[in-house]
């Protein structure tokens, strides 16, 4: 997810490059994000086809408890997987690397997913019985195969099956049509942040008069990719009545703990359009009774708790607030929000143009974490205990250390 954090680090690097020597760029914990041309290994990721080959194992391996479904297929073709292991009422969503630069999402989900599909512990058993988990890793692999944040697909190929957008004046805005982004150049390869394509009407038509749109108004369903979250989300909420728990796996910039020297190791997220049953979420007021803020704080807080608990000066206590007062309807934590479900987004450190695979081990084991903090809580039922004012309390996040 990008919201307007990254666009002022982004400025504040730029501002810093241009004042200080050459090397300043490359040397600053952010610099790589000034060196385009710039490639890092991601080769310790699970790739592709190595993902569904390991999915693959994971469901034979699990004697029934994991069923594995292709949901969907990305505009190149790929199949979409969605796993499922439980058999409880309670309903928790999650999908990894959207943006295909955010990789550590999808470690956490297949380590997760062996576990749950395979342990005879109590914990697992509780879990099994009390949830139904439901994942859709690499839910962008066009993006994913790429390494790169938007997926596959030209503005033409959009009208092409919705031959009603013919008429718009321009592309959706959020159409990388040429030019390098995130050291990635789409000249030639174009493709859309499918992350500003859902929308909270989950039966909406794309309309030539609400394209292009901008980052605070809904998206329109036009990426196959979108498509295929949202169809899952509506099968989900037509057998369970609600999908309780959706969750977003991301990566975002490199930051400080507010206050601190510390780099972010992750950060979360309740808060992505304003509260419908304020004056400031007016425009959402149709959704009011279904918005549940507090839950999704809760989650949060249930995610930050355990990864606290891993102990003092560990990289594991420097998790911080992502940006609040958001207004992003267009993405899916936004969407389904909207549409009832408690919602957390993680950001662990760093996309792949920036950090390549280094971290890899400590990133994937902060999400781990953190999802396995929110599962148990809302497996035993504790999630609902916790204040949620203590949300506030998690640090903030800067975007230069505060020594
Ligand atoms: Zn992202």
């Amino acid at each position: 997810m990008k919201g307007k954090k990254l666009l002022t680090g982004l400025s504040v690097i730029a501002l810093c490059a241009s004042l200080a020597s050459p090397t300043f760029a490359t040397n600053s914990s952010n610099g790589n994000l000034t060196n385009p041309n710039q490639e890092l290994p991601v080769v310790g990721f699970t790739d592709y086809a190595e993902m569904v080959k390991r999915l693959q194992q994971i469901e034979q391996n699990s004697q029934g408890l994991v069923s594995l479904e292709v949901v969907g297929q990305s505009n190149r073709g790929r199949d979409i997987y969605k796993a499922r292991v439980g058999t409880g009422k309670k309903v928790v969503l999650i999908e990894s690397e959207i943006h295909g630069n955010e990789k550590t999402g999808t470690e956490a989900l297949l380590s997760i997913l062996q576990h749950l599909g395979s342990s005879n512990s109590p914990q697992a058993k509780k879990i099994r019985e009390e949830i139904t988990l439901v994942v859709l890793p690499k839910m962008n692999p066009d993006a994913s195969e790429l390494d790169r944040r938007g997926n596959d697909l030209s503005w033409a190929e959009v009208v092409e099956r919705f031959p009603q957008l013919a008429e718009a004046s321009r592309p959706a805005w959020n159409y990388y049509a040429s030019g390098v982004r995130q050291a990635r150049d789409y000249t030639g390869k174009p493709g859309f942040d499918v992350n500003r394509d859902f929308n909270p009407d989950l039966n909406y038509v794309p309309k030539a008069s609400d394209v292009p749109g901008a980052s605070n108004r809904p998206g329109w369903y036009i990426t196959p990719e979108a498509q295929t979250v949202r169809d899952v989300y509506k099968s989900l909420k037509a057998e369970f009545g609600k999908v309780d728990v959706f969750i977003d796996l991301h990566h975002q910039g490199q930051y400080y703990v507010e206050g601190t020297d510390d780099l972010v190791t992750m950060s979360l997220s309740a808060d992505f359009v304003p509260d419908p049953n304020t004056p400031a979420g007016a425009k959402y007021a149709q959704y009011k009774d279904n918005y549940n803020f507090e839950y999704s704080k809760q989650l949060n807080l249930a995610a930050y708790n355990a990864l606290q608990s891993l102990g003092n000066n560990s990289p594991f206590n420097n998790i911080t607030l992502y940006d609040q007062n958001l207004d992003l309807p267009g993405t899916a934590l936004g969407s389904f929000a909207l549409n009832g479900s408690g919602t957390v987004l993680f950001e662990v450190r760093g996309q792949s143009h920036t950090l390549g695979q280094k971290k890899k081990g400590q990133l994937v084991k902060a999400v781990e974490t953190g999802l396995y903090g929110i599962i148990n809580g809302v497996a035993d039922g504790s999630v609902e205990q916790l204040d949620a004012s203590k949300y506030n309390q998690i640090p903030r996040t800067s975007y230069s250390p505060g020594f």
